[in-house]
């Protein structure tokens, strides 16, 4: 199958990703319509050890793996997402016509890729990508991608979470999702877009 954009990684910056980018259908956005994404992902998502205090407006106590449940949940009331346990191990060619290849031997087509495999290492075989040391960590050996400042590595393919380089806080790593969703709808909009509800009047 072929996908508009395959994320790669699943935790928290991969599933915020995937949420914009669902959460843009049934708006009478024409560019935003029978879009497919696919999402890769290994399980090993550092939420899966956390317990969350000082998330903002997500009850304190809240463990990580409860709400990486309710994120994916979310996904599938937009739909048009779909979930892979798989590692990616090499990523080939271009906007547009980018190829996937997984552990298992996978082979997926996609015209985006969003590097999402948070900051422990990087040893997808991918053209073009710098894999620094992430200056933000307070461990040593944690890795970034380089990217333009803007989550950009070069066109069609976007950095996001920890291995963008950002402090390894939940709504910062999140939020670096939302921005590459965010900024891959401008593209196919031809101009700036955000998502926003509004409340039915009472
Ligand atoms: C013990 C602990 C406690 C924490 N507590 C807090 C806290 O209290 N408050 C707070 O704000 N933050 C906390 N955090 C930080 C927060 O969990 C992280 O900042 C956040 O999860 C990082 O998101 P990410 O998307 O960059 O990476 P991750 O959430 O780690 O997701 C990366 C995903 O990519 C997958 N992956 C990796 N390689 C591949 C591959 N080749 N193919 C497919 N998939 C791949 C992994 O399996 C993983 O699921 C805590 C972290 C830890 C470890």
């Amino acid at each position: 199958m072929r996908y508009d954009v395959i994320i790669v990684g699943g935790g928290a910056s991969g599933l915020y990703c995937a949420l914009t980018l669902a959460s843009a259908q049934g708006r009478g956005w024409e560019w935003a319509e029978n879009r497919r994404y696919l999402i890769l992902d290994t399980g090993r998502s550092d939420m899966n050890r956390a317990l969350f205090n000082n998330v903002p407006g997500i009850p304190m106590g809240t463990k990580g793996r409860e709400l990486l449940d309710r994120i994916r949940e979310q996904i599938k009331f937009y739909g048009g997402v779909d979930f892979l346990e798989e590692e990616v191990v090499e990523i080939s060619g271009r906007k547009g016509e980018f190829k996937i290849r997984t552990k298992g031997g996978r082979e997926i087509e996609g015209d985006y890729v969003v590097l999402a495999s948070g900051f422990h290492r990087f040893d997808i075989e991918c053209e073009g990508v710098e894999v620094v040391e992430n200056p933000r960590s307070p461990k040593p050996g944690r890795v970034m991608v380089k990217h333009d400042g803007n989550f950009k590595v070069r066109d069609g393919l976007f950095v996001a979470g920890l291995l963008a380089g950002v402090s390894s806080m939940f709504t910062i790593a999140s939020g670096t999702g939302v921005q590459v969703a965010i900024d891959i709808l401008s593209e196919w909009a031809g101009k700036p877009i955000v998502i926003h509800d509004v409340p039915e009047e009472d």
